[in-house]
């Protein structure tokens, strides 16, 4: 079973939602259910009662389809460690033969701009993994979570991309000592050849992004950063010219090509 398509598939269910929504409501009030008619086609509790159903067991049936997929997905991923464990460890320099090449997203941080993993790592644009849970180590380590990672598949980059709305999808290749899990590859070393900026202003979401600028994001401690988008011309123009960077000097700046 493929839980990371069926997840895809929920969430997509769940944006249209408010539209199937609107076409039951729309088909109750056609049928009568808003207003005092004499000698109506479908009782009016009737299409009352299948509106409270409708409201009420939709959320359910999705809840209920997060957990049955997350469950799963959990069972599949302990069994798969628990093979990992038993099998890799000691066998980690035959893994994988093919070439890691693979997608990934990043935000892009600070000043000067920096990419910054979702989970908050920064790194340049060709680097090698380090371990943040013990130092001892050379990533990827099996039984650790440090390394770099990469989807292999670009439909399932693209697709968290459309749920992580401030990030950015890279290309990547990773070489050296490399694992293979569900979703694509963990691995010591990391080359961006690529950071593929989205078509469209990543603030109005209409106009054709241009110009990158960086706004400062508070947070609660010391979790405040600079975050750069990419934004059209109108959603940019307010900005200074200290907080706003072309194409190309993003490029100069962040050592990779800009597409
Ligand atoms: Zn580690
Ligand atoms: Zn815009």
């Amino acid at each position: 079973m493929d839980y990371a398509r069926n997840r895809r598939r929920l969430i997509r269910l769940i944006r249209i939602y408010p539209l199937i929504a609107l076409g039951v409501l729309t088909l109750a009030y056609l049928l009568g259910a808003f207003s005092e008619q004499e000698d109506p086609l479908i009782s009016q509790n009737v299409i009352i009662t299948a509106l409270y159903l409708f409201v009420g067991v939709v959320p359910l049936v999705f809840i209920i389809g997060f957990i049955t997929v997350g469950k799963a997905s959990d069972k599949a991923g302990l069994k798969n460690n628990n093979a990992h464990s038993k099998l890799n460890y000691n066998h980690a320099f035959d893994l994988p033969s093919e070439v890691m090449h693979g997608y990934k997203l990043a935000i892009i941080t600070a000043r000067p701009p920096t990419l910054t993993g979702l989970t908050g790592d920064t790194y340049l644009s060709d680097a090698s993994a380090k371990c943040s849970i013990n130092k001892e180590h050379v990533p990827p380590v099996a039984d650790c979570e440090c390394g770099f990672y990469a989807y292999s598949d670009l439909t399932e980059a693209k697709f968290e991309g459309s749920i992580n709305p401030g990030a950015f999808l890279l290309d990547v290749d990773l070489y050296g000592v490399g694992f293979k899990y569900a979703r694509g590859y963990r691995a010591e070393t990391q080359v961006v050849n690529e950071l593929i900026t989205p078509r469209r202003c990543q603030f109005c979401r209409i106009l054709p992004a241009k110009v990158f600028v960086t706004t400062y994001k508070l947070g609660y401690d010391d979790t405040s950063w600079w975050q750069w988008q990419i934004r059209c011309v109108i959603c940019s123009s307010t900005f200074k010219d200290a907080d706003k960077l072309g194409v190309k000097e993003m490029s100069a700046s962040l050592k990779l090509l800009i597409t």
